[in-house]
């Protein structure tokens, strides 16, 4: 298995790490937005040998750095064998579909089936209709598509891994809503399977009062 593990800001330390997930039909795009994600290029199809499956970016939401560990189906989903490995304890996920092939919208229900059987149940999931740029080969409206959002608790936008449009923000939102869920209680870091754990920076902070203490009391003697 070909691991690439791309990161940005070598040095920058991260308050927490999120599993994501990209899901959906085979074809709709999916490494494309990963690899316009962390790549910020289109990937042609002439490195379409090697499969990329894994990515890993730092993304600053409102102050926090947030590691999101991006794991890609890798071609898994051409034979309808996406394992439970796969899914589980994803904190969040990019559910694709592509706006010219209703068939790819048609999938949509299997996958939420899916996903939220088998990754965390409070998994945060953003409904990503991909090929923007293809606008006149259309076969879905946004129209159509917000509302199955709605009806399904998604967040929504339409994105283009060609242009790059709405693709950064497609994984920023999904990480500010579960930044939000955590600072509202509703998501536990600490929770196994949760798919969030705390970075290298939250960490020293949690570990830090600890060792303040136990320096204070070597230096007392007591
Ligand atoms: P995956 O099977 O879901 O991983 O899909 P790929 O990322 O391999 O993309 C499938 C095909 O769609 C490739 O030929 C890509 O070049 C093309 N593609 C992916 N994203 C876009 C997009 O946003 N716009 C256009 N026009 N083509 C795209
Ligand atoms: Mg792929």
């Amino acid at each position: 298995m070909v691991v690439f593990v791309k990161q940005f800001f070598f040095f920058q330390s991260s308050d927490f790490l999120f599993k994501f997930l990209v899901i959906g039909n085979a074809g709709t795009g999916k490494s494309c937005l990963l690899h316009q994600f962390i790549e910020k290029k289109f990937k042609d199809d002439s490195n379409h040998t090697i499969g990329v499956e894994f990515g890993s970016k730092i993304i600053n939401v409102g102050g926090k750095y947030v590691k999101l560990q991006i794991w890609d189906t890798a071609g898994q989903e051409r034979l309808r064998s996406v394992t439970r490995s796969y899914y589980r304890g994803a904190a969040g996920a990019l559910l694709v579909y592509d706006i010219t092939s209703r068939e790819t919208y048609n999938a949509l229900t299997n996958w939420l089936t899916d996903a939220r059987m088998l990754a965390s149940q409070n998994i945060v999931i953003i409904l990503c209709g991909n090929k923007k740029d293809l606008d006149a080969d259309r076969e879905v409206t946004f129209l159509e598509a917000s509302r199955f959002a709605q009806e399904n608790e998604l967040m929504f936008l339409e994105t283009s891994a060609l242009t790059g449009e709405n693709v950064e923000e497609a994984f920023v939102q999904c990480a500010r809503k579960i930044l939000n869920k955590i600072e509202s209680g509703e998501l536990d870091p600490e929770r196994m399977g949760s798919g969030i754990q705390y970075g290298d920076a939250a960490l020293r902070q949690l570990r830090s009062p600890r060792r303040a203490q136990a320096q204070s009391a070597q230096e007392c003697g007591c």
